[in-house]
């Protein structure tokens, strides 16, 4: 959702720039995604896999030089980007500006629209057509973003233009998605509500990828993402989404290094596994994703534990997100397990939430296993809290 862009007269009437999260959803139905049949999911519901995922293309026309942020030689994923003709844009009902330098930054936005189940490609490029339809509505030329994702991970190309300044690296069109930043920020639209669901996973993967993918063509930093609030009275892009952006710098970075395999296996993930005294809780916006488990200290063998597959044996950096909250436990036992042996760190988890904690550098075998345990066996009375946990090869 945007403000437009006509600042001298900014009195858009669906600015979201005051409201909540009940106003968004029910924005969402107002505003018609509600008639293409869809339904908005509760918070947290899981969504079916899609049934076509995207593939990725190679890169035929990768520029020669490789900008600031990247590795020379690193190549770097390109996802597929459908034009505007692709998924069927109405033409433009003005003139677009363009601007020849390139942007510097990059601004994450949500649509505010229903979480759909439906992950289609169909699907996408029918709300990327309801949007494009909204932003008329505002009096705007075209879509306001430069580029739009749908939650089965389908890139668009949003306002028109936009893609073959990407795809040259030289310069943009002026958008109409932030005032003040829509000649040197690209806007990225993902579609979906994110102030308490936590996006899908096909989304996840193809935001980091076109995220690195536009860092590398523009010579833009990891480290110049943000989210529309960061520039705009606003919710978007939803809490769960902007609490996300570290965690997407950090991944974009890893992508356009090209070293490091990483993987993410927070406490919603298939590979986590807790008892019944391991309570679930999304009391602090510092969580990693939707939520989190919690539990009182006890001498007890009741571990909450994550798996994952250790591609190759080697050196690995181990990680952990978790609220940091005074009155949480100040002693956390984290056991690592390499394959060969297991560590154990005490955490204190009253302070330094919201963030990456190194638990250490490990040497580990390859193979499906427990990486990552966290025990109850600790003193005192305040909670252990287990939420996600990363693994980064180095
Ligand atoms: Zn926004």
């Amino acid at each position: 959702m945007h403000e437009h862009d006509h600042s001298s007269t900014d009195s858009c009437p669906d600015s979201h720039a005051s409201l909540g999260r009940r106003d968004l959803l029910r924005g969402a139905v107002v505003l018609g995604i509600g008639a293409a049949g869809a339904t908005i999911a509760a918070p947290g519901v899981a969504a079916a896999a899609p049934a076509d995922p995207p593939s990725l293309a190679p890169d035929p026309e990768a520029p020669a030089d490789a900008p600031p942020g990247a590795a020379a030689g690193v190549e770097v994923a390109v996802p597929t980007i459908a034009s505007c003709a692709t998924w069927g844009a109405a033409a433009a009902r003005g003139t677009i500006d363009a601007v020849a330098a390139n942007p510097n930054k990059i601004l994450i936005h949500h649509t505010a629209s229903a979480n759909v189940t439906d992950y289609s490609q169909a699907a996408g490029y029918q709300i990327a057509r309801d949007i494009q339809q909204w932003h008329f509505a505002n009096g705007w030329v075209d879509t306001g973003q430069h580029l739009t994702l749908s939650r089965g991970g389908y890139v668009m190309e949003g306002r028109h233009g936009s893609l073959s300044r990407l795809q040259s690296g030289s310069g943009t069109v002026v958008g109409a998605h932030a005032p003040g930043q829509n000649s040197q920020a690209i806007g990225i639209e993902n579609q979906g509500t994110y102030t308490s669901a936590t996006p899908p996973a096909q989304l996840w993967s193809r935001l980091v990828e076109l995220c690195a993918y536009i860092c590398d063509q523009y010579g833009i930093a990891p480290t110049q993402i943000y989210g529309h609030r960061d520039y705009t009275a606003t919710a978007c892009p939803g809490d769960v989404l902007y609490s996300m952006l570290p965690q997407l710098r950090s991944e974009v970075a890893a992508a356009l290094s090209g070293t490091s395999w990483s993987v993410i296996v927070d406490n919603t993930s298939a590979g986590f596994s807790a008892g019944s005294s391991w309570l679930t809780s999304s009391f602090s916006g510092e969580r990693y994703g939707a939520d989190y488990r919690y539990a009182t200290p006890a001498e007890v063998s009741d571990l909450a534990t994550y798996s994952a597959t250790i591609p190759s044996s080697g050196s690995y950096r181990v990680e952990a997100w978790f609220p940091g909250i005074d009155g949480y436990n100040t002693s956390t036992p984290f056991i690592v397990y390499t394959g060969t042996g297991s560590s154990t760190i005490r955490v204190d988890q009253s302070t330094g939430g919201g963030a990456w904690l190194s638990l250490g550098t490990y040497a580990m075998t390859a193979g499906t296993r427990t990486v990552v345990a966290v025990s109850r066996w600790t003193q005192g009375t305040a909670y252990v809290v287990a939420d996600a946990i990363r693994l980064t090869r180095l």
